[in-house]
């Protein structure tokens, strides 16, 4: 957002930007569970080996069903989490294991919208001083200053007049209005990242739709990048560039919108195309076969493609034995089965 805080200096991060604001390669997060029998430790592997690339201003929605690791990913990406193993670069800086007493650059320009605007708010402050926080913890200019900030902030989300907003509590505002504050507050240090982890999914339906739009209006207005996680396709369909599909911890399909959910390669991807709802029929996907049986257990994957469990279509000595490597089979999309051309 352009404030005047944005032309004063920060502290030390990358002195030369990159095309890319996160690349990530074969990052993995696991997390110990204890001892299993026989087998020493037991991991819960809910990020294993991903390999993604953020430009700028773009927006990369990860879809997958609850437990697939896509808020474990985005959290790893933004470093409130440290990974495992693999590389993470944000804006071309190694920060895979960096201190966090080192990354307090990051902590200004990589964002979270969450889930439940009201659980990340102190319900005793007012909105004004729950936007004016960021500022005074990252010591970003005068009191002036800051208000001047607070106040376009809430412009920016369409809260107006700001000065009315600015005074009420969070138990005073709607949940759209709450979750426009969640926004506010993301945008008040000038990030250049946003993580959106379900932003909408505890909104009526109602305002979702106006949520969304408000959140692709930021984007371009102000040229940030997002990360946008959700277990809904449509959601993700109007609001994302890119799309990533990800199941047991891996990315399964991912690439242009238009393309992975135009042609779907991944036998996961078809079947999760068959669950978008869309009135026009026009635009209404193909659908391909419902899925059988459960996501697995991330402490015990299956062998070989994490899907073969419940894949239709799977070769057994092949799919059961070999992990499939992402392949670019169409420009810029990439996908994880040995069957798919
Ligand atoms: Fe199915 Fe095999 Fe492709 Fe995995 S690799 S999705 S099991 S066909």
């Amino acid at each position: 957002m352009t404030t005047a805080l944005a032309e004063m200096p920060t502290e030390i991060g990358p002195e030369q930007h990159s095309s890319n604001i996160v690349e990530t390669d074969n990052l993995t997060k696991w997390f110990d569970v204890g001892l299993g029998l026989f087998r020493g430790s037991l991991h819960l592997k809910a990020v294993d080996g991903v390999t993604l690339t953020i430009k700028r201003a773009e927006t990369v929605a990860i879809v997958g069903e609850s437990g697939s690791g896509k808020t474990t990913l985005g959290r790893t990406i933004i470093r409130l989490l440290e990974p495992t193993g693999g590389k993470l670069l944000y804006d071309g800086q190694d920060i895979t294991h960096s201190a966090e007493k080192r990354l307090m650059w990051l902590r200004r320009k990589a964002q979270m919208i969450p889930q439940d605007p009201y659980s990340s708010v102190n319900p005793a402050f007012p909105v004004y001083r729950i936007l004016e926080e960021p500022l005074v913890i990252h010591k970003q200019g005068e009191s002036k200053e800051r208000e001047e900030a607070v106040m376009k902030a809430l412009q920016a989300v369409k809260l107006n007049p700001p000065t009315f907003f600015a005074n009420k509590y969070p138990h005073m505002l709607s949940g759209g209005q709450r979750q426009r504050v969640a926004i506010a507050r993301s945008l008040i240090l000038n990030p250049e990242f946003i993580l959106a982890d379900e932003p909408v999914s505890m909104l009526d339906a109602s305002v979702r739709i106006s949520i969304l739009r408000l959140l692709r209006q930021i984007q371009q207005q102000f040229g940030i990048a997002f990360l946008y996680i959700t277990h809904d396709l449509a959601t993700a369909k109007h609001f994302a560039d890119r799309i990533g599909i990800m199941y047991a911890g891996r990315l399964v399909e991912e690439g242009p919108v238009g393309s992975v959910l135009g042609e779907p390669l991944h036998p996961y991807a078809q079947a999760l195309m068959g669950a978008i709802p869309d009135p026009d029929p026009a635009n209404r996907l193909v659908v391909r076969q419902s899925l059988p049986g459960e996501p697995p257990n991330l402490v015990d994957l299956p062998t070989g493609c994490h899907f073969h469990p419940r894949c239709p279509i799977a070769q057994m000595g092949l799919c059961d034995v070999k992990d499939p490597e992402l392949r670019e089979l169409r420009p810029g999309h990439r996908v994880a089965c040995h069957l798919a051309t």
